[in-house]
This record gives C-alpha cells, sequence and structure tokens, in this order.
C-alpha cells in the first residue's frame, strides 16, 4: 500500500515512522524543510527553534521517542524561571518566597488564588465547557484577581481571542501537573536543539524507505474509487496532519472548521539579558506582544555567546502590520535594550499556530476518519487537548498511524 503524508511536522513525521517498514510512505512538505512548528533557524555558531520549546518531565511519549532514537541522554532539565511585567517593572514569580512579595495582590487575594486553583484541579470539565474562562474566574475570584492574574496569562497565549476560551480548558491546564519544586518548574531541553530530533526522525525514515518531497505544496486531493489522487499522484490512502479546514479545502470535504489562532515570533540574539534573569515574562502592561521568552536564562548563555530572545505574539486574521518594526521597537524601548545591542532578529509568522480552546470546543473535533481513505490527525486531536505539544503531536502522528495499519488489514 502507498501511504501519502500532507505535512512534515511531528504529527506527520511520527505518523510515517510507526508506518514505513509495513508500507511505502511518502510525505509533501510545502517548506523548504520538515519540522513544522518545531523548525529551527541555522544560525553560523548554532541552530535555534524558530518558536521557543521545552518540555515536561511527563511527556510520555516524546521522551520514549527520543529514548529510541538514542537521544534521551541529552535531554537536559533545566529551571524555568517566570515573571510579569506590570508597570515597566518585572516582578519574578518563580519561588513562594517571590510569590508571597508580589506587591499587585493582598495576602488575601493570594489566598483566594491558591484556593481556586486547588479547588480547579477537582472541577467538573464537562459543565464548564459552554462557561468561558473569563466569566469563570470572575464570577469566583473577582474582577480585580482576574484583570491582575488571569488576563495577563489569557493574553500572552491567545491574544484577542483570550475572552472566547473556555473554563474547561483553564481548569485542565491547571490540572496538568506540573513538575514544581521550590525553585520553579523544571523543564526539558534537548541538548544542541530540538533540531536533533527532526534530523534523527528525518534518518530514520531514510533508512526505512519513507520519501520526504519537501517545497510540495499539497493543492488538491480527490477520492476515486480505491484512494486518493494527491496533485496527480495515486496513494491508496491519504493522512492529512492539517487543520481542518485545510484538509477541508484540499479534499473537497465538508468538515466543520475549528477556530485557530497565527502566531508572530520575533527571535533575536543580543548582548543584553532583557528579563534579569527569568526565563519567561508574561507582560501584564498592554504590548504589541504577549510574552518575552529568554532562551539563555533556561539553557546556559555559554552555548551560545549572546542571549536569544523570544518575542511572542499571536493573532486572529491576519498578522498586524509592519509586526516586526512593530514589536522590535516596543521593547527596545520597554526593555531598554539599545539597538545597536542586537546583533540578528528574524521572524517567524504561523498562520496555524494552534487551536483556541473556544466554549464548546470538544465537540468541534472532527472525526478522525471523515472519508474512505482519509485520516486526519494534529495540533487540533484530542491528544493534543488542554494544550497543544511536541508530546501530543507525537502521540496522534503514533495513533493516526494506529488506525490506518487496522484499516489496512
Ligand atoms: C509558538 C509555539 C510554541 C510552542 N512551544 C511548545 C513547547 O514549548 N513545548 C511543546 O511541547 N510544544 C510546543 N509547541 C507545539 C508544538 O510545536 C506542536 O504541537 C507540534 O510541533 C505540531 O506538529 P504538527 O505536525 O501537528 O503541526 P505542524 O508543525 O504545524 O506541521 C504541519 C506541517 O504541514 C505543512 N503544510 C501545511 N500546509 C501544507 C500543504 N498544503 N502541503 C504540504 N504541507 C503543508 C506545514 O508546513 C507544516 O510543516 C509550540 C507551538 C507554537 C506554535
Amino acid at each position: 500500500m502507498h501511504i501519502c503524508v500532507i505535512g512534515g511536522g511531528l504529527t506527520g513525521l511520527s505518523a510515517a515512522l510507526r508506518l514505513s517498514g509495513h508500507h511505502e510512505v511518502t510525505i509533501l512538505e510545502m517548506s523548504d524543510e520538515a519540522g513544522g512548528c518545531l523548525s529551527s533557524y541555522n544560525l553560523p555558531d548554532y541552530a535555534i527553534e524558530s518558536l521557543y520549546h521545552h518540555c515536561f518531565s511527563g511527556d510520555r511519549f516524546l521522551l520514549s521517542l527520543l529514548e529510541e532514537l538514542d537521544l534521551l541522554r541529552d535531554l537536559e532539565w533545566q529551571k524555568g524561571s517566570t515573571g510579569y511585567m506590570v508597570n515597566q517593572q518585572i516582578h519574578p514569580l518563580t519561588t513562594p518566597l517571590q510569590i508571597i512579595r508580589y506587591p499587585l495582590l493582598s495576602f488575601f487575594e493570594k489566598i483566594r488564588l491558591a484556593l481556586f486553583v486547588l479547588r480547579s484541579r477537582s472541577a467538573d470539565r464537562e459543565t464548564l465547557d459552554t462557561l468561558s474562562a473569563r466569566e469563570y474566574c470572575i464570577e469566583r475570584l473577582g474582577e480585580r484577581i482576574y484583570s491582575s492574574f488571569f488576563e495577563p496569562l489569557l493574553r500572552s497565549k491567545f491574544g484577542d481571542q483570550r475572552d472566547e476560551v473556555s473554563a474547561a480548558w483553564l481548569v485542565s491546564r491547571i490540572a496538568i501537573r506540573s513538575d514544581r519544586g521550590p525553585e520553579g518548574e523544571r523543564l526539558g531541553y534537548l541538548k544542541g536543539g530540538y533540531i536533533r530530533l527532526i534530523d534523527s526522525l528525518l534518518l530514520r525514515l531514510n533508512a526505512e524507505g519513507c520519501r520526504v518531497e519537501t517545497g510540495h505544496k499539497v493543492v488538491s486531493a480527490i477520492p476515486d474509487e480505491v484512494g486518493w489522487i494527491v496533485d496527480g499522484t495515486r496513494f491508496d490512502c491519504l493522512i492529512s496532519t492539517l487543520p481542518p479546514q485545510e484538509t477541508a479545502r484540499i479534499c473537497s470535504i465538508p468538515l466543520t472548521p475549528l477556530p485557530y489562532q497565527g502566531s508572530a515570533c520575533l527571535t533575536l540574539g543580543t548582548s543584553s539579558d532583557p528579563t534579569d534573569g527569568i526565563y519567561w515574562v508574561n507582560m501584564g502592561d498592554p504590548a504589541p506582544y504577549g510574552a518575552v521568552i529568554t532562551h539563555t536564562n533556561f539553557v546556559p548563555f555559554d552555548r551560545y555567546g549572546e542571549h536569544i530572545v523570544y518575542i511572542a505574539s499571536y493573532f486572529s486574521g491576519n498578522p498586524p502590520e509592519d509586526c516586526e518594526e512593530v514589536m522590535l521597537s516596543d521593547f527596545c524601548i520597554r526593555f531598554e535594550i539599545p539597538r545597536e545591542h542586537i546583533h540578528w532578529h528574524r521572524l517567524r509568522i504561523e498562520p496555524f499556530a494552534g487551536p483556541v480552546y473556544v466554549t464548546g470546543y470538544r465537540s468541534l473535533i472532527p472525526d478522525p476518519n471523515p472519508a474512505p481513505g482519509l485520516f486526519i490527525a494534529g495540533m487540533f486531536s484530542p491528544e493534543n487537548y488542554p494544550e497543544r505539544s511536541m508530546d501530543g503531536s507525537i502521540r496522534a502522528g503514533e495513533d493516526v498511524a494506529r488506525r490506518v495499519l487496522e484499516w489496512s488489514d
């Protein structure tokens, strides 16, 4: 059987890995390189993800894939510190003491917040699917705690679609067990960058005889009696890892569109540390971005010889005009970084950066086998709820491969 996989991101590569050896597999990827959201910039002295990435100790599927590819020994666990920028000042919020000292919530409000977090872990998610996170927080915590704590977090994650996000998403997100000690959360990073995971997958796929055709943007897939004709080539079966609305367009089938958001992420190399030793700073102040992430406050600076900073924002519809210059100038002024300290910068616009987990989201997740011989999986799959992740995408890829193997038997 000849299987076509549309999309050479983690979902497509993982699916292909489980199918190669059993069947002939061809991956069609529109970019010049595989990797999708996990692709990297190759700079003269190092490679760095074009979008910030770390993993968690509970990422079972990612960890076992790294082990299979003999990369697990190079997975390093580092401290992930966090902070908030409010009134032009960065407040560290990593350790219990820093949280106690945080001046923008009273002691009583912090206790309410802690109780809210504890209770959220056992909240009934089904009934919360129709309620927005905003309504849920305001009802339980009041407007002040919402606007000074949860609203900036939701803004940094969902931009102007934050008010549509469901309470079910929020409580599911809180319930994800984090590997947190008194010094902060332990986050994983692959020494040398996640480019090594993509390269190892490609090597393994090549050895298994899988064909990876980059620079091929699929425009049409038409069913015939026994398979699918993809851009003129016949395949017995088709796996699409694209957002449902893209699959619907290419395959001319009805599929309910899922709300997605785009991301505009500016990466830069600089001689100054903008975030005072903190890895992840959420913007409490209104800014043309939601978070500033200093990679070299997470992975040792010596590996790169300069600070690597991500300026992250999400958008709905089209990216804001001139966003590279707008983000860069605001960042330089707000974080007091002289322009001449910036060695290089690159912008990545990702139109489908992830689903927006709006109220009623779960009922929108499409049928994973929407037409004969067509299978779909990706960031929208249940494995990626409540957070799309490398782990969820590997799991979604492995799951779609299992379904294809069962179908072909
Ligand atoms: C800003 C950001 C930060 C993230 N940070 C983390 C993190 O810290 N930790 C974590 O675990 N996860 C993180 N993720 C999530 C993780 O990157 C994704 O879950 C995962 O990489 C998605 O893989 P995928 O294959 O499902 O989708 P994608 O990576 O989007 O792959 C889809 C592929 O399809 C290709 N394609 C699209 N249209 C066509 C077409 N018509 N023809 C051919 N090819 C096409 C695209 O070019 C792309 O390569 C982050 C994601 C983003 C956007």
